[in-house]
């Protein structure tokens, strides 16, 4: 007779559960590039692109980034700026330079060969306890459960159980297969992802569905919490140059920054609030029109470094842009060439090159100036 797990109840034993999860798997999963072998410096970079990033960014950046960096080595040797500037698109740069300072333990300290277990992978720079299991899982055969947002939902709605913590985890392990832990682990995420999707899960098409306990009912689930909007403004200067197709100011972000530190971005000013916006780049003008102002702003620390010119500003596209939680309107106004800025003008050809924001980059190709 089969004992019921400790910590999770379904409505069959697991081992049914199994079965049918892996022969859905076989069958249905997507063909991601990342899955075409057990690679762990392939496995490695593909979970960590997909971390906070959606499955089709990451396939766009993926194949590039292997690309440039095709092996641990190379990417160990490689200059931080080039690094981030592959990684760029992608956000959230600080999993950028993790990889490369991990690349550098795995070729410096241990000879090009990986960790083969979660626990021994867990001392690399930015590998958590996630990306521990689903490296030794996939790569190495481990047998440890993964759990992220996708794998809690579908534990939480097939036991019909509120889960929190470490409960999850002993979920996960008690289910998990103990001869193909890898393909389980991505069976399971790819069952949240495509169907036990946070809303409207397809229960009709659900390799499980007779043992789920809820089939899609279970609404307590944690909401997301809702975004916030904001709005920011950039100067974009941009000049033609004899022999080149023309130059952009950029300024870089400081080496300490919370965010994105050391990348290129657009010089941000800020528009003073007032019954109106009115396009000045200057505060020297002591009209009342000039208190609504546009001011240059450094770095994200908002040392404020004012332009001296009297010129107009005028704005010249807006877009949209989401950082972490908030939403923002980005205004992008042209005016006179920033002279108190420490910033400065690159190369449009160069601009492939550079460790760009995303931000940066989506006003650069709206403005015509960089190309898709
Ligand atoms: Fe999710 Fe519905 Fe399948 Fe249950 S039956 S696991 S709720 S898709």
């Amino acid at each position: 007779m089969k004992t019921e797990p400790a910590t999770l109840r379904i409505q069959a034993d697991t081992w049914d559960f199994r079965a049918r999860l892996l022969g859905w798997y076989d069958a249905h999963a997507r063909d991601l590039p990342w899955r075409r072998d057990q690679d762990p410096y392939r496995v490695w970079l593909s979970e960590i692109m997909l971390q906070q990033t959606r499955v089709a960014a990451v396939i766009e950046h993926y194949h590039e980034f292997l690309r440039r960096f095709p092996t641990v080595e190379k990417l160990a040797a490689a200059r931080e700026a080039s690094v981030l500037a592959a990684w760029s698109g992608l956000g959230y740069y600080r999993r950028a330079r993790m990889l490369h300072a991990a690349a550098k333990v795995v070729t410096k300290k241990l000879g090009g060969r990986f960790p083969t277990t979660a626990e021994a992978l867990l001392d690399l720079p930015g590998i958590g306890r996630y990306t521990a299991a689903a490296i030794a899982s996939i790569a190495f055969g481990e047998a440890v459960a993964v759990v992220d947002g996708n794998v809690e939902r579908v534990l939480q709605r097939i036991s019909g159980q509120q889960l929190s913590g470490e409960k999850f985890w002993n979920a996960a392990g008690e289910l998990l297969d103990r001869e193909r832990p890898g393909d389980f682990n991505q069976a399971m995420m790819e069952l949240g992802a495509t169907v036990c999707t946070p809303r409207g899960p397809s229960c009709l098409t659900c390799p499980v569905v007779d043992l789920c306990a809820t089939r899609g009912e279970l609404a307590d689930t944690p909401k997301t919490a809702p975004q916030k909007k904001g709005e920011i403004h950039y100067a974009l200067h941009f000049r033609d140059t004899d022999g080149s197709n023309g130059k952009v100011f950029l300024v870089q972000r400081a080496r300490d920054a919370s965010l994105m530190a050391g990348m290129w971005e657009l010089p941000e000013i800020e528009v003073l609030t007032g019954k109106k916006q009115v396009p000045r780049f200057t505060l020297n003008d002591k009209s009342e029109e000039s208190k609504q102002a546009p001011r240059f702003v450094r770095d994200d620390k908002r040392k404020r470094s004012h332009h001296k010119s009297n010129g107009r500003a005028t704005p010249i596209f807006m877009v949209r842009h989401s950082i972490t939680v908030t939403d923002y309107t980005v205004r992008v106004w042209q005016g006179e060439t920033p002279r108190a800025i420490s910033g400065q003008w690159i190369l449009v050809e160069r601009l492939n090159r550079l460790p760009l924001t995303g931000l940066a980059r989506k006003i650069l190709r709206k403005a015509e100036i960089l190309q898709d």
